[in-house]
């Protein structure tokens, strides 16, 4: 499922080809997502600029003249595909597509979203009252943002008794953290998942921020990367080779890795809160 860096890099990769642009038409081809797509949605986007390309945790703001946002959510398998020029025949799961018009007479583009399992979302808000929307009043701090410290995140998992994992797996302590990169940031940061929340001091808390922030900026760099079925939006495929250091990867020894594995049995995997955590008895305590 996209996570953050995913998201991230299909922000990074549709702005220059989008922001600047507008919105010439648009077709609902199936309105049953997670949420239903408004029967208004066409109508209101169509002939709007596009000002800005932003993101909130998982969720894409696309920020038009007027006022208005889209916030677009890509779900478990929701992806965007830019096509400049005729696009490709329809295909099934192709559930909307907006036709993207440039000033200067040239080429229309599609920017087209498929969502095999239709757990994703597009909705409208004012844009002076995103803060304020039900998506997005929740969301917890943005890990990539200057105020992600140690000692912010000291703060936010100070008196809290639940696991480590479970409290940043939560969106509303730390926005747009999921299980690979949760899984992957404790490694680094050498702290056990199993953790109580509220151990983590300031050491430990300094340490995770710095990871989580590597972490996430080393996907980002590479691309992206946990779903097969993720495009960029310019249809490229091929950035889920990254290589993860614990996550999906029982039974190995970790990077550098100084246990014994015979006596160890490597990377373990434990269930927490229905989710598979990788780690290393070894060196995460
Ligand atoms: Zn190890």
């Amino acid at each position: 499922m996209p996570e953050l860096p995913e998201v991230e890099t299909v922000r990074r990769g549709l702005a220059p080809v989008l922001v600047g642009r507008w919105i010439a038409r648009v077709k609902v081809r199936r309105r049953d997502l997670r949420r239903p797509i408004a029967r208004d949605f066409a109508r209101r986007l169509e002939g709007r600029r596009v000002l800005g390309l932003d993101r909130r945790s998982k969720y894409l703001i696309v920020r038009l003249e007027g006022g208005l946002s889209c916030i677009i959510h890509l779900g478990m398998s929701g992806r965007l595909t830019w096509c400049a020029g005729t696009p490709p025949p329809f295909e099934i799961h192709d559930h909307v597509e907006f036709e993207i018009a440039a000033d200067d007479a040239g080429k229309r583009a599609y920017l087209r979203y498929c969502d095999p399992r239709r757990f994703g979302l597009m909705a409208l808000a004012e844009t002076t009252e995103l803060a304020s929307h039900p998506l997005l009043v929740e969301l917890g701090v943005e890990p990539l943002d200057g105020g992600f410290t140690g000692a912010k995140l000291a703060s936010l998992l100070a008196g809290r008794k639940t696991t480590v994992k479970s409290a940043l797996m939560d969106q509303r302590i730390v926005a747009g953290l999921g299980n690979i990169y949760v899984c992957e940031s404790l490694f680094w940061a050498g702290i056990s998942p199993k953790r109580t929340a509220r151990t983590i001091g300031n050491r430990r808390a300094q340490r995770l921020a710095g990871a989580i922030r590597r972490v996430l900026e080393d996907a980002i760099a590479s691309g992206g990367a946990s779903l097969r079925d993720h495009r960029q939006p310019s249809g490229e495929l091929g950035y889920f080779q990254h290589r993860f250091a614990v996550y999906g990867r029982v039974g190995e020894p970790c990077p550098d890795c100084v246990c014994a594995v015979v006596k160890t049995g490597g990377i373990r995997r434990i269930g927490q809160g229905g989710r598979g955590t990788f780690y290393c008895s070894t060196k995460q305590r």
